[in-house]
């Protein structure tokens, strides 16, 4: 039956769709010990609705320049599954956006919102608009041409988008702002907004804090093993990656990586997080090789010295490995480097960055491998926090948070942890998160009806 609806799903998907037929695919073929346990599945045709988004939302963005030229982007939002709850998942402002890079993130948003165990259906939008090297008022104009496309769409109680890559709490800000001109409504239709009007504290942090507090937690439960003195590897210099790094280094881990989209840093003294942080946040995305010049030591290396299916960071010897920049950025080859290193654990903070051929590896050589839709749901848990917050108006302060997103990491590892026990593929927490996920996706879809 998989294969029935992955090839009618190649028919209808041009071949630019990789992404997110890789994304299909691994779910469905994790989902066989379950898929025949409940005849529901099939009567209900479950698989087969859950494959095709509910809707895609396609629109024109026209903004003026700073020479007052009219530019022109595409917008999207995908509105996958709202089985469990609202529409929730990122806006992702990137020149590699495509319908096909959006849907397989809506889809894999589906499952990390269920996991959560809270209420929050599954999304992702955003534009191939490039946030690089735009002023402050290019990235106000495009933000309030973007909302005027996209508001009659969303709603506290329909779909609440958050950031991603080239979205952070500056651009929801303006995309809040200009939500409010139009419809006059101060409700929370966004996550992920600045503190001084509705945003809840962590947000920044809550993904990188909670990708580290689910490997403290696999780590002790599967190996007795602790962070504090292991050298780790993390790629990215982004929200993800900093707070990730920022995590590790507060449990006495070293880190010796961080990379960008044009080269890597390996610093074996530790990584120097504020020099990181001055060079890329506040929307300002300075080049790592920066690093290199400002941190004696410190070795950079350009993307184009590693051509061959391999990246730089990943060659470096480490205990445990965090993938935390974008989908498919460790291979095979590195996998297999990363072993022979002897790296234990490898933990995904970004979505997606593993290759199939690179989880098959790390899990027949028994190295943890933790999927992002497991490890990286503190971001999404602490939006829906800030969703109640919004609701009931009130305030959390950062000990509430960050002790209730600690321990819904927890509840997370133990979730899938405990499913692939159950259905005989112990330590295998891709199956285990994917078919954890998918029971309670479908559960609400039975009981909803078609
Ligand atoms: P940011 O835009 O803050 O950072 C992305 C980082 O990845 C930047 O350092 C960027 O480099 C680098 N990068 C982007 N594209 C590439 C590429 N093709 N090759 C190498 N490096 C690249 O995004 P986030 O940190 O928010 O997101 C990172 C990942 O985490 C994404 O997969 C996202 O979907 C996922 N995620 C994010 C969540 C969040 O709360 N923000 C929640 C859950 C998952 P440069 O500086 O050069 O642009």
């Amino acid at each position: 039956m998989v294969e029935k609806i992955l090839a009618n799903l190649k028919k209808s998907n041009c071949m630019t769709d990789n992404t997110f037929l890789q994304a299909v695919s691994e779910v469905l073929n994790s989902l066989e010990p379950i898929i025949n346990s409940d005849s529901r599945y099939e009567q209900f045709a479950i698989l087969e609705r859950l494959v095709i988004p509910d809707r895609v939302i396609q629109f024109k963005v026209q903004w003026l320049d700073d020479q007052n030229r009219v530019q022109i982007n595409n917008g999207y939002r995908i509105q996958f599954n709202n089985s469990l709850g609202p529409y929730k998942g990122g806006l992702r402002f990137h020149p590699s956006v495509t319908t096909g890079v959006l849907k397989f993130l809506a889809f894999e948003q589906i499952f990390k919102n269920s996991l959560t165990g809270l209420p929050i259906g599954g999304a992702k939008g955003g534009s191939d608009f490039d946030p690089k090297g735009k002023s402050d008022f290019e990235i106000i104009r495009f933000c309030r041409a973007f909302m005027r496309e996209l508001y009659p769409y969303i709603g506290a109680r329909v779909d609440v988008p958050a950031g991603d890559i080239g979205v952070g709490s500056r651009e929801i800000g303006y995309l809040f702002g200009e939500y409010k001109r139009i419809t006059h409504q101060y409700d929370g239709v966004l996550s992920g907004k600045p503190y001084a009007f509705g945003g809840s504290l962590m947000r920044p942090q809550a993904t990188g804090y909670g990708v580290v507090y689910f490997a403290r937690e696999m780590l002790a439960q599967e190996l007795q093993e602790s962070l504090e003195g292991k050298v780790c590897t993390v790629s990215g210099a982004g929200n993800v990656a900093i707070h990730t790094i920022e995590k590790l280094q507060q449990l006495g881990a070293i880190v010796v990586t961080c990379s960008d989209s044009d080269g890597a840093i390996y610093d074996p003294n530790g990584i120097d997080l504020d020099r990181v942080r001055e060079l890329k946040e506040g929307g300002k995305r300075l080049s790592l090789a920066e690093y290199s010049h400002q941190v004696p030591g410190s070795i950079y290396t350009p993307k184009s010295e590693y051509p061959n299916e391999a990246h730089a960071i990943w060659q470096i010897p480490c205990f445990a490995a965090f993938p935390c920049a974008t989908q498919n950025e460790l291979t095979l080859n590195d996998a297999k480097k990363l072993i022979e290193n002897g790296c234990i654990a490898v933990v995904e903070g970004a979505n997606m960055p593993t290759t199939p051929e690179a989880i098959e590896l790390f899990q027949r050589e028994g190295v943890l491998f933790s999927p992002g839709k497991a490890s990286n749901a503190g971001g999404v848990a602490v939006s829906e926090f800030e969703m109640s917050q919004n609701a009931s108006m009130e305030k959390w302060d950062f000990d509430k948070v960050d002790r209730k997103l600690d321990e819904l990491m927890r509840q997370i590892y133990k979730r899938v942890s405990l499913t692939a026990k159950e259905y005989g593929v112990e330590r295998n927490f891709v199956n285990g998160a994917n078919i954890a996920a998918f029971k309670r996706v479908a559960e609400a879809m039975i009981l909803e009806g078609f």
